[in-house]
């Protein structure tokens, strides 16, 4: 496994306030996993491992982005699991590997409540499996109640959509397959513009405790800073720091790339009637 990804430029670091036992400096570095990344990261997937590196090393944080390559069993105990799309070719190969004791680490990562992050391909796989435009069935690792069949014509372009916190994510998908959620099982959030999940249901992605699948392309955690915290902070309780609170970063590159990419992709907000002169 590769060491860590480094980012040359140099911020001034934001501090982390946490409401907890564990104090910061007492965290050692972070681990964000980088699964299979040579197989599932057709869109550019693999920033999100940067993309989370850097908002952790802004808040004083070390963090380092572990590289998992497919001819290595995936570890357990990292503090991120991240996996891509992928072609379905490469979608199936993962899964076979997934499938076998080399992907025991992700399953026990998720049996623990660990951090993880599938997007397109990889969010498919975590269900029960995917039905390509072929018919070819790859049965997926069954962590999930979710199914995908792939249909025509593939989903692309722009999407919003709303989480339950009721904020705003945005992101391109690409993506034949449409994923059915079981009963109970949440979505990411609702969607406001695109597709998502299917053509109908209106749900976009699945969301299990620090568990996210997602179709969103971006790199989605470098357009959605609330996704990406959510994400850290999930990572920060896990190690024992309590409830960290961490405060927004100043110059924060995703924030505007956050809010160019929702004014291109929603209608303008109506203006309100003017009342007329004063
Ligand atoms: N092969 C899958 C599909 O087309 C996932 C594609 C992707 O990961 N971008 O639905």
């Amino acid at each position: 496994m590769r060491g860590a990804v480094g980012l040359g430029q140099r911020w001034k670091a934001t501090t982390v306030r946490v409401v907890g036992e564990t104090p910061v400096s007492a965290v050692g570095p972070l681990r964000i996993g980088l699964v299979y990344p040579e197989l599932l990261g057709t869109c550019g997937d693999r920033g999100n491992g940067e993309v989370l590196a850097w908002r952790a090393r802004r808040r004083n944080l070390p963090a380092e982005v572990v590289e998992v390559p497919a001819s290595a069993p995936v570890p357990g105990g990292l503090d991120a699991y991240l996996l891509g799309g992928g072609e379905d070719a490469a979608q199936a190969t993962v899964a076979g590997l997934l499938r076998s004791p080399a992907g025991d680490g992700l399953r026990q990562a998720v049996a623990e409540d660990r951090v993880v992050l599938a997007v397109c391909g990889a969010f498919q796989l975590l269900g029960r499996g995917y039905t390509d435009a072929s018919g070819r069935r790859t049965d997926g690792l069954g962590l999930l109640d979710l199914d995908t069949r792939s249909a025509l014509p593939r989903l692309v372009g722009e999407v919003v959509l709303r989480t339950r916190e009721g904020e705003l994510l945005t992101g391109f998908e690409n993506h034949g397959g449409r994923t059915w959620l079981g009963p109970g099982v949440e979505p990411l959030g609702r969607v406001l513009r695109g597709h998502g999940n299917n053509h109908s249901d209106g749900a976009e992605g699945v969301r299990r405790g620090a568990l996210v699948g997602t179709y969103l392309h971006g790199p989605v955690l470098a357009r959605n800073p609330f996704l990406a915290d959510l994400l850290l902070r999930a990572m920060l309780v896990r190690r024992g720091v309590g409830r960290p609170v961490l405060e927004p970063l100043a110059e924060d590159r995703s924030r505007a790339l956050h809010d160019a990419r929702l004014e291109a992709s929603l209608p303008p907000r109506p203006r309100r009637p003017s009342l007329g002169p004063r």
